[in-house]
């Protein structure tokens, strides 16, 4: 089997953590038995300095041709870049909505998983925090509030600004099936998280994600307040094994979730279509200030990377190999600077990459 692998390593930290989720994934690709072919493109800051814009038809053309996207991260630095002297349609962040929209990418999942090992950097207590927590956070990423209609005007000698919360059923349907697939993938439940004691489109949520579930009775659903989930993430994190909620509800409560994982270089994250395709990068930044001292933890991309596996290209074996991967060489007491801790041997972003590309 031979998959076509499209790589953004996007500026900053991106090229330097890129690099090593694609030797980890080389080495799950000769261990498992499939070939993966890279096509590297350029997107944000590198892109502007390339082509003058952040993104160009043919980076959109070879991306939509391929299996899946890998992306480190983009961006620069605002206060000093040059970048952002452009206006913002022509800045970094322009080239990911583009490619989000052009690749029509409406799922967003973000997982947040505590390791034990890393138990400390998690700012919830030990009482809390139990045997751990492991959950998906399935948020929906090109409709709702934030695409909705706006405006600002006068209204009785008052500034008055609307915004409109719009959601077909349709747009809710192919999320909610989303959602399903993935808990079938993990401990089958969902909780759709929704505002139906108040808002129409919540109700009309609930409604359409009852319609999917008769389609997945394997799967347990549930259906959760936002504010009470706000709580519940906190209280008892380890409940939540898929959650699935509309645009502006996961914006906030992916964050929440995954600081309370408490270690940003560890978060992955995946954006699909309605297709297997998807394209895979860390949940932060380009992290201008680390950029180019080897010191960056490509664990986040590294399990992108997995992500990728598991759900654009149905390499289930693989990817798991990768993430127990991470987990041995964190057991082993290896970390990066960001998430170093007493008694650990300190190693760069280089070293890391070996080191979990070895245990695959
Ligand atoms: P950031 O996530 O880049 O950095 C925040 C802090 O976390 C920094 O101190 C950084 O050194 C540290 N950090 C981040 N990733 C790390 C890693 N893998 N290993 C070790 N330390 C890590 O956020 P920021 O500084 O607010 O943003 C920097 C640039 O990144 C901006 O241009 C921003 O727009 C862009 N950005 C891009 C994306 C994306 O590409 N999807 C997401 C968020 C921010």
């Amino acid at each position: 089997m031979s998959y076509k692998i499209a790589v953004i390593p996007g500026d900053g930290i991106g090229p330097e953590i890129v690099r090593q989720a694609q030797r980890v994934l080389d080495a799950a690709a000769a261990r498992f038995g499939f070939e993966l072919n890279y096509t590297s493109l350029l997107m944000g800051g590198a892109s502007i300095d390339a082509n003058g814009v952040p993104l160009t038809e043919e980076t959109v053309a070879i991306a939509k041709a391929s299996d899946a996207v890998l992306m480190g991260s983009i961006g620069g630095d605002a206060k000093t870049s040059p970048w952002y002297q452009l206006p913002p349609d022509r800045r970094p962040e322009a080239g990911l909505l583009g490619i989000r929209k052009a690749l029509n990418l409406f799922a967003n999942l973000r997982p947040a998983y505590l390791y034990e090992e890393l138990k400390a950097a998690c700012p919830l207590s030990d009482e809390v925090i139990g045997d751990g927590f492991d959950m998906m956070i399935v948020r929906e990423l090109t409709g709702g509030l934030y695409f909705g209609e706006r405006h600002t005007e006068t209204v009785d000698g008052l500034r008055t600004a609307t915004d409109t919360l719009v959601y077909n059923e349709n747009e809710i349907r192919r999320i909610a099936i989303k959602a399903f697939e993935i808990a079938r993938k993990r401990r089958k439940k969902v909780c759709s998280v929704d505002k139906a004691n108040v808002l129409d489109s919540s109700r009309l949520w609930r409604a359409v994600v009852e319609e999917v579930a008769k389609d997945y009775p394997d799967i347990e659903l549930s259906h959760m307040l936002v504010d009470n989930c706000a709580m519940q993430l906190v209280k008892d994190p380890a409940q939540f094994d898929v959650i699935l909620t509309k645009n502006m509800f996961g914006d906030i409560l992916s964050d929440e979730a995954s600081m309370v994982t408490g270690s940003i270089g560890m978060l992955s994250s995946a954006s699909l279509n309605e297709t297997k395709f998807g394209l895979y990068e860390p949940s932060h930044g380009s992290a201008p200030d680390i950029a180019g001292k080897g010191i960056a933890n490509p664990i986040a991309t590294i399990l992108s990377a997995a992500m990728l596996l598991h759900y654009s290209l149905d390499q289930d074996e693989a990817a798991t190999a990768i993430e127990n991967a991470v987990k041995q060489v964190l057991s082993e007491g290896y970390r990066t600077v960001d998430i170093m801790s007493e008694g650990c041997e300190r190693v760069g972003t280089e070293k890391m990459g070996e080191l979990i590309a070895a245990r695959v």
